[in-house]
């Protein structure tokens, strides 16, 4: 570590916390403890700050308040994790239908952040989150994340992701100059197109990062770039991907031609880092500390591990609409075995796929979008794709290739596309294949490999 590392831990950013009134870092002193507690002691943690929220919401937030009321349990009933499941799990159209009766009572209306999912279903979810969560503890293990990477507070970290609005006039006065003691180098994001590539990678290289941190279908198109255009790769320490899965070829591609594994992140807007990977690269560690994770099936109950399900959160620490039994609209599994590193945090050893980018067929499967054989569509020579529903019968296809085909390359392409498409998702689905320029990112600057369309009536239909 180098002098500015400890300069910047012992004192900008107590000073930091001084000037925002928050308590990052001892938050942050208390994540790098408890990571190495035994699972029980990281339970025992976790069911005193579970009665604390459950009392909390009992007493002041109108919609728990009648959520126990109407089952006639006592907020004493919730003890640990394990009783969370006689509880209902809170859905966004649950939020949106009870948005005021979800925040406490006793919260300063003034003080709550109004947030918003981007969701590339293209249907944002509007709530809000407290200062306390979001930037005391969210941030914390934002930063225990970054040490997992080896990378620490005052190591240059250029970031691909958008240029992040704070929320609050104090954050935006104080912008700048966190930004300048941070050294975070923001490339961009409306730049992310293949004119820009050679651009960034210069950048870069200039820049000198210690770290890079970016949705891992951006740092695919950076690395694709790199391999063949055959200029150099900068050379960083870690690489750190968020936002949006990384897909078993984007790690394999980013591996090869930046020569680091990547650190893979799993969040989320409404409640900020659920999980990440330590460097066994074997699975989430999600933050028991400060969160209850749950793996349920459609009915709400645990699933054992091994079994994917439905990734619940309930939040440890959210004052002002604290969300209980939370679907993240994720589906995930926990791992069978504990993590080799040590650490007590529990492993997800996957994350299937955003529920809202699972593919319903015709014959009533529900296919995840990663588990569609994206790898062996690029092995066709394809170097972007994206795959939309839009009707319950059939799939739009656009695919990028990386160099002027032939038509005969082309057939050859669509018909290898095709069969794989209708092996995953059978006969009866319709594939209409166009190739493109370049695949637009959402709005959020994300690349969705796989986008469903289909309407919330649609999907219940079909299911039922
Ligand atoms: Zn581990």
């Amino acid at each position: 570590m180098t002098v500015y590392n400890h300069l910047a831990r012992h004192v900008l950013a107590p000073t930091l916390d001084i000037i925002r009134g928050t308590h990052t870092m001892r938050c942050l002193h208390e994540l790098e403890e408890s990571q190495w507690y035994p699972p029980q002691a990281i339970g025992e943690l976790q069911s005193r700050r579970l009665q604390q929220t459950i009392g909390h919401a009992y007493e002041h937030v109108p919609y728990y308040r009648r959520v126990f009321d109407e089952r006639g349990l006592p907020p004493t009933s919730i003890l640990e994790a394990c009783d969370l499941s006689k509880l209902p799990v809170l859905t966004k159209e649950l939020v949106r239908a009870n948005l005021q009766d979800l925040i406490a009572d006793n919260y300063p209306r003034g003080r709550l952040i109004t947030s918003r999912t981007s969701g590339s279903t293209g249907n944002p979810l509007v709530f809000y989150r407290t200062h306390e969560d979001w930037f005391t503890t969210g941030r914390a293990r934002g930063l225990l994340a970054m040490e997992w990477a080896d990378v620490y507070m005052g190591d240059r970290v250029a970031t691909y992701r958008e240029v992040f609005v704070r929320p609050t006039r104090k954050e935006r006065l104080l912008e700048p100059i966190i930004r300048h003691f941070q050294r975070t180098y923001t490339l961009g994001i409306e730049g992310v197109s293949r004119e820009t590539l050679p651009e960034t990678v210069e950048t870069i290289s200039r820049v000198h990062p210690r770290a890079i941190a970016a949705y891992p279908s951006t740092l695919a198109l950076l690395a694709q770039h790199i391999r063949d255009s055959g200029v150099p790769a900068p050379s960083v320490h870690s690489i750190l991907t968020g936002g949006e899965q990384i897909l078993e070829h984007q790690r394999a591609l980013i591996r090869e031609v930046l020569g680091k594994e990547p650190f893979s992140r799993y969040g989320s807007n409404e409640n900020s880092l659920l999980g990440t990977e330590c460097e066994q690269h074997s699975g989430f560690h999600m933050f028991a500390q400060d969160l209850v994770i749950e793996i349920v099936d459609d009915a709400g109950t645990p699933v054992p591990p091994g079994h994917e399900g439905h990734v619940i959160v309930t939040n440890l620490h959210d004052r002002g609409m604290p969300f209980i039994r939370y679907d993240t609209g994720d589906l995930g599994a926990w791992a069978t075995a504990p993590c080799p590193c040590g650490r007590g945090m529990p492993l997800l050893s996957s994350l299937v796929g955003r529920s809202c980018d699972i593919i319903l067929t015709p014959s009533g499967k529900r296919v995840p979008g990663n588990a569609l054989r994206m790898a062996q569509m690029g092995l066709l020579g394809v170097s972007g794709l994206q795959i939309v529903q839009e009707q319950l019968d059939a799939v739009r296809v656009s695919l990028v290739l990386p160099y002027r085909a032939s038509d005969d390359d082309m057939k050859g392409i669509r018909e290898g596309v095709e069969g794989i498409l209708h092996r995953d998702l059978g006969d009866d689905m319709r594939i209409d294949i166009t190739f493109v320029d370049r695949i637009e990112p959402t709005p959020a600057g994300k690349h969705v490999p796989v986008v469903s369309k289909l309407t919330g009536s649609e999907r219940a239909r079909q299911q039922g």
